[in-house]
């Protein structure tokens, strides 16, 4: 079977840190990704708190990373995990290409958008909703179109899509967003962004196309219809861990459970990112993981 000492599940800002610092450390390892390098910021328009750039495209961050890694020498492999096999002196990981053991796992898989679950949103996914501004607003250049959520996404997203259309109008189910004071502050600004506040979404309506959405006002119950071409659904996200099949411990809304050292209920099995359970969701702070997870990765390594 293939052997390296340390897997990396992920090539997220988490994975590829990791996969850095474990090169540099001398670590034989092998990045494992299902689709591009990059992960979440790879569809975020900007990123303007990175440290030392005031503003770069997320894309371009996430090509600096990879390059980083790959000038080191790191393997990077497209490859899906299928599941991960805890062992006493290696664990295996399941690929569709085939097992690879290794002493030490780093799963940096991420997370994924949560979705509203209401009547429409399954069905009209590409024909006007959207889980992400950077690659369909461009769809709805002159159009009207709804976003919803309060955190940093839902507002980030919501000034980038004012590029494109006419109306922007964040719906909300309170009357505050999450999202921090400048964000905010740069929304409320734009003349083409309105907010709903107080309200959900109880279904998003159209023939085959989105053509309006039908809100709840938590306050009053009273229904009303807003109409608009596109639906942005920004309401947080979920790990993507369902391939760990509950072998690692899990806290409340399915991040895994780590020690100070990331380190999860398995030995030799740590986590790094959004997929884990942490109070701040950042490129920084999944860098900052990456790190972490390959030097303790690198502690076990040497010390198993
Ligand atoms: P988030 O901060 O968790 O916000 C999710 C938003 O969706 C909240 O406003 C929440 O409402 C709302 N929501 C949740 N479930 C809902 C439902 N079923 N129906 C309607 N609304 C619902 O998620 P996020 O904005 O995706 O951000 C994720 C993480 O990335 C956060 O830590 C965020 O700070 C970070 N982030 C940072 C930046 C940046 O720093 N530039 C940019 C993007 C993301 P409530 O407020 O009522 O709970």
């Amino acid at each position: 079977m293939e052997t390296h000492e340390l897997v990396i599940i992920g090539g997220g800002a988490a994975g590829l840190t990791a996969a850095i610092y474990g090169k540099r450390a001398g670590l034989d390892l092998v990045v494992l990704e299902k689709t591009s390098h990059g992960g979440q910021i790879l569809i975020t328009n900007e990123v303007e708190n990175w440290p030392g750039i005031k503003a770069i495209s997320g894309p371009d961050l996430a090509q600096s990373f990879y390059d980083h890694a790959m000038s080191l020498g790191v393997e990077f492999r497209n490859a899906l995990v299928r599941g991960i096999t805890p062992g006493e002196k290696h664990h295996t990981v399941h690929t569709d290409a085939g097992d690879i053991a290794a002493k030490a796992i780093i799963v940096a898989t991420g997370a994924t958008f949560r979705r509203l679950g209401c009547k429409g949103e399954n069905d009209l996914i590409g024909a006007g909703v959207s889980f992400c501004a950077v690659c369909d607003g461009a769809f709805f250049t002159d159009e009207e179109v709804a976003v919803i959520g309060g955190g940093n996404t839902a507002v980030e997203e919501a000034c980038y899509l004012t590029r494109f259309a006419s109306k922007v109008s964040i719906v909300h189910r309170r009357d505050e967003f999450r999202a921090d004071r400048m964000a905010i502050d740069r929304a409320l600004k734009n003349e083409k962004i309105v907010a709903v506040w107080d309200s959900v979404v109880e279904s998003i309506d159209g023939e085959g196309l989105v053509e309006g959405i039908t809100l709840k006002n938590v306050k009053t119950g009273e229904l009303s219809t807003l109409p608009v071409a596109g639906v942005f659904v920004f309401v947080g996200t979920v790990p993507t861990a369902t391939f760990l099949n509950g072998q690692l411990d899990r806290v409340d809304g399915g991040w895994i459970a780590t020690d100070e050292r990331l380190q999860t209920s398995v030995p030799g099995i740590f986590a790094a990112g959004d997929v884990r359970n942490t109070p701040l969701r950042q490129v920084v702070t999944a860098a900052g993981d990456g790190a972490l997870a390959a030097m303790s990765a690198y502690h076990f390594i040497v010390t198993h």
